[in-house]
């Protein structure tokens, strides 16, 4: 029996082994993820940018059309105030004149508003350039630089597993697969020394009489508490181990 907890033993160790190398191989996937997200960000926020722009650009031409021809029906209404014949004719003139300055006034504030605003953009679409081409740069060198630790992860992980199964297949089979979700369950932690006449995974008290068994190394014996399995190994053999 004994024999068969060494040999979970050795399963815990090299499932711990296989846990930390899946672990980096995934965070070291997570680096390129996150470099790859921020190039989208970006790629989308110069797109948006840049759409605005063009609209933006397109109402100020407008605008500005707008406003020479304001500036033009002014001019001649003024000239026409000289031909004017009565008072009544005067003051309409005035009226349409002033209403013509007011939209004037109006297409001035306009523009100067979206020219302020113009600058901000054309900042941003320009750090946004830079941060793409960068971040083109960048991504093609993190994935060229993980490429061969990607390799090599995954080539440690393939010859622990065959090193696990070779383990595993010596293991009866109900007792591995009680051992496997004890492992899932208790964070990797599926075989627990009994020392003290206490469960060293969950520090609960043992009840004697098991205890005793435990010592005698006759059966596979669980801790009635976390459930884990439990060996007793001799004080001295302890001291020489730890
Ligand atoms: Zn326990």
């Amino acid at each position: 029996m004994r024999e068969e907890i060494n040999r979970l033993m050795d399963l815990q160790v090299i499932d711990r082994q296989l846990q930390e190398l899946e672990q980096s191989l995934a965070s070291i996937a997570g680096r390129v993820d996150q470099l790859r997200d921020e190039n989208k960000n970006h790629q989308a926020e110069f797109d948006r940018l840049t759409e605005q722009d063009k609209e933006i650009s397109a109402a100020r031409k407008k605008a500005e059309r707008e406003l020479a021809e304001g500036e033009v029906r002014i001019r001649n209404k003024r000239m026409r105030l000289t031909l004017v014949r009565n008072d009544k004719e005067l003051q309409a003139l005035t009226h349409e004149i002033e209403s013509l300055k007011d939209t004037n006034q109006r297409l001035e504030t306009e523009l100067l508003t979206s020219m302020e605003g113009a600058d901000v953009r054309t900042a941003r679409i320009k750090e946004l350039t830079e941060a793409i081409t960068k971040g083109r740069v960048d991504l093609t060198a993190a994935e060229k630089e993980i490429a061969t630790e990607v390799e090599e992860l995954k080539g440690n992980i393939s010859k622990t597993r065959k090193a696990r199964e070779k383990i595993a297949e010596n293991v009866d089979p109900g007792l591995l697969s009680r051992y496997q979700m004890i492992f899932s369950r208790r964070a990797g932690v599926a075989v627990a020394k009994a020392t003290g006449g206490t469960c060293q995974g969950c520090r609960m008290r043992l009840p004697p009489q098991l205890y005793n068994e435990i010592q005698k190394h006759l059966q596979i014996h669980f801790c009635p508490n976390c459930q884990r399995v439990l060996y007793y190994e001799e004080p001295a053999a302890e001291k020489a181990s730890s």
